[in-house]
């Protein structure tokens, strides 16, 4: 009962961070300012938008992806992102009920969102994001101790280590945004989860690239952003990571146990 409420909470909570995640990317792309007062706004009239028609996933629906004013078609991605964002945040309730772990995963899913989705709009993952997200990861675990902190610095040097050894190896087919990535993964998972992760988001990568390299889709030349497979690695790395660590004869660390 307790971890159905948590779920249908996290649903709108996932919605809303994923819709927030999305603004802050498209504004990034354009070069606006995405805190502070500026309000948003109908990119085809220009009216701002009233708070009725910021309703995650329900004003949509209710306007038939229309502007309200103008009746211009809202772009689907908003849509997507807070379907997304919802889906992602309600399997990780279900997954962990209330623990500290959902906290984690609640905080790593707006980041991991922003980071994937200015990824895909650029190119480019903004350091000081990933440095912020890092922070983040790294002060939630002060409450439990200096061992969590530590465990969480440690993922975040693996992350980043094993990211800027690929760097190198393949002299700049995965990008120094990539590494720093690792980064704010790295310090929210700790070290065991964060070698899952990336063993996960390859695995992502390569069952997304490889198909379509063999059907000629993409060329070994093509630009792929990366991130979205590495935050894909930890989301999965979230739900299945600590299943196999048990299989292999580790226990996950606080607090993904
Ligand atoms: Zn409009």
């Amino acid at each position: 009962m307790e971890k159905a409420i948590l779920t249908f909470f996290a649903f709108w909570l996932g919605a809303a961070l994923g819709s927030f995640a999305n603004a802050a990317a498209m504004r990034a792309d354009v070069g606006k300012k995405w805190w502070g007062k500026e309000r948003s706004v109908c990119d085809a009239c220009g009216r701002a938008l009233s708070a009725r028609d910021l309703v995650p996933l329900l004003s949509f629906v209710a306007l038939g992806g229309r502007c309200r004013s103008c009746g211009a078609k809202i772009p689907p991605r908003h849509f997507f992102a807070e379907i997304v964002g919802a889906a992602l945040l309600s399997l990780l309730a279900w997954r962990f009920g209330p623990a500290p772990a959902f906290l984690f995963a609640a905080a790593a899913l707006p980041f991991a969102a922003f980071h994937s989705l200015t990824d895909l709009y650029t190119g480019y993952i903004y350091d000081s994001w990933a440095i912020a997200m890092a922070v983040c990861g790294l002060v939630m675990r002060l409450p439990h101790g200096l061992s969590a902190v530590v465990d969480g610095a440690l993922g975040a040097a693996a992350g980043f280590a094993v990211i800027g050894a690929i760097i190198i190896v393949s002299r700049g087919k995965m990008g120094v945004g990539d590494a720093m990535l690792m980064l704010g993964i790295g310090a929210f998972m700790g070290l065991k989860m964060t070698l899952i992760s990336l063993y996960l988001g390859f695995l992502a990568g390569g069952a997304v690239v490889l198909p379509l390299l063999a059907a000629k889709r993409v060329t070994r030349k093509s630009a792929i952003p990366l991130g979205p497979f590495l935050c894909a690695g930890m989301f999965f790395s979230m739900l299945f990571g600590g299943a196999m660590l048990y299989f292999l004869g580790y226990a996950a660390s606080w607090p993904w146990i």
